[in-house]
């Protein structure tokens, strides 16, 4: 590339970056990714998802990042496993040819012993052809050797790559259930461990609760202090969730600006009294921008708690969890609702 085309190309870069910031979608490089991943169409499932955005009305930041954290960053993961694989599988094709050399050269070693022992006991036998004989076993007793020792040495590469590709499953699979944003369990963990909690309660008889959480005036908060500060508060907010859980407890973001707590062996008046501890420690964070000390105010957020039934399933569970937070919003917000407050709804409903 000459410098004439460099300077062209950056020219089209600062331009593309212009029009990023000018439709208010910050020019960071992960949405140029998307640009780019776009215009190469190697990702067709995102292209159509971008269609079917524009179809409908227009890309804003938030929508860029879902798209982002969705298609693009899910795809180092898929990445991982494939470039784990490929290697398992070049480690495998190198011990199946050492298997087979030392196979080869074990045949060839019998056949050697096998004409030994033959020549041994005929009494044509001399001085030469015994030396010959030597020799010649010398010979393959040392190709057998090399060919072990060539499979030793290859069986103990792979014990060492089997563990290493060990240890990059386990982190991948560790990484495809966190939430990259704030690192607490994502919406997979979420049902998964919900799934389960479900089943387990179902079947022993034991407490669960389901602990629904959104943020109030999420919104407003992002479009007056920006999305990067908002992303600041929901990990804030996902901290001060998780240290307030323990034991068998999960913490999840749900989506957006919403996470979830599943509680086993707890009851509805234990996750209330929890929930309501969360909603003070949450409201007590005065929060400061980490670059200029500036005062944002603080955020608050609505809770809704719902408590296992025997007939439930995740999703009837959810409803019902769901339904306690819209009442909380509903009754101002900052609020814990829980299914007590709105038996008699329930019951109607
Ligand atoms: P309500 O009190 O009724 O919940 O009002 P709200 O503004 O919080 O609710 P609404 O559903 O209208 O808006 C949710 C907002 O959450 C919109 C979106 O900008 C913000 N949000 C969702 N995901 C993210 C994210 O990953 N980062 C940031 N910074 N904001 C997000
Ligand atoms: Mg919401
Ligand atoms: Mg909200």
């Amino acid at each position: 590339m000459s410098e004439q085309e460099f300077r062209r190309a950056l020219g089209y870069a600062n331009s593309a970056i212009d029009l990023l910031k000018r439709a208010t979608i910050p020019p960071y490089p992960q949405f140029y990714e998307l640009l780019y991943t776009y215009a190469t169409g190697v990702n067709p499932a995102l292209n159509a998802r971008v269609n079917a955005i524009f179809r409908d009305g227009h890309a804003t930041a938030d929508i860029a990042e879902r798209l982002y954290n969705e298609f693009l960053r899910s795809q180092d993961a898929n990445e991982r496993i494939s470039s784990v694989s490929e290697r398992m599988s070049h480690r495998i094709a190198a011990i199946h040819d050492a298997i087979d050399t030392t196979m080869t050269t074990a045949n060839a070693y019998s056949a050697t012993l096998q004409v030994a022992s033959g020549d041994l006991g005929s009494d044509q036998l001399n001085d030469a052809r015994l030396r010959e004989l030597a020799n010649a076993l010398l010979d393959e007793t040392r190709r057998m050797q090399d060919a072990n020792h060539r499979l030793e040495l290859n069986l103990a590469a792979s014990r060492e790559d089997i563990e290493a590709l060990q240890r990059d499953l386990d982190d991948v699979r560790r990484e495809a259930l966190l939430d990259p944003l704030t690192k607490i369990n994502n919406r997979k963990a979420f049902d998964d461990g919900l799934l389960r909690s479900v089943a387990r309660a179902a079947e022993h008889g034991d407490h669960l609760c389901l602990m629904l959480i959104d943020i109030d005036h999420f919104k407003r908060f992002n479009d007056t202090w920006g999305h990067q500060t908002g992303d600041q508060v929901l990990r804030l907010v996902a901290m001060t969730i998780k240290s307030n859980i323990k034991g068998k407890d999960i913490a999840a973001r749900y989506g957006g600006e919403e996470f979830a707590a599943i509680l086993p062996d707890t009851d509805l008046e234990g996750a209330v009294i929890l929930a309501d501890n969360i909603r003070k420690a949450i409201q007590a964070k005065e929060l400061l921008k980490r670059s200029t000390n500036e005062k944002l105010g603080r955020v608050t957020a609505s809770f809704g708690v719902a408590t296992f039934r025997p007939d439930d399933t995740p999703s009837t569970l959810v409803e019902r969890a769901d339904r306690c937070l819209y009442a909380a919003k509903h009754a101002g917000r900052n609020k814990v609702v829980s299914e007590i407050e709105l038996q008699g709804d329930i019951v109607a409903a």
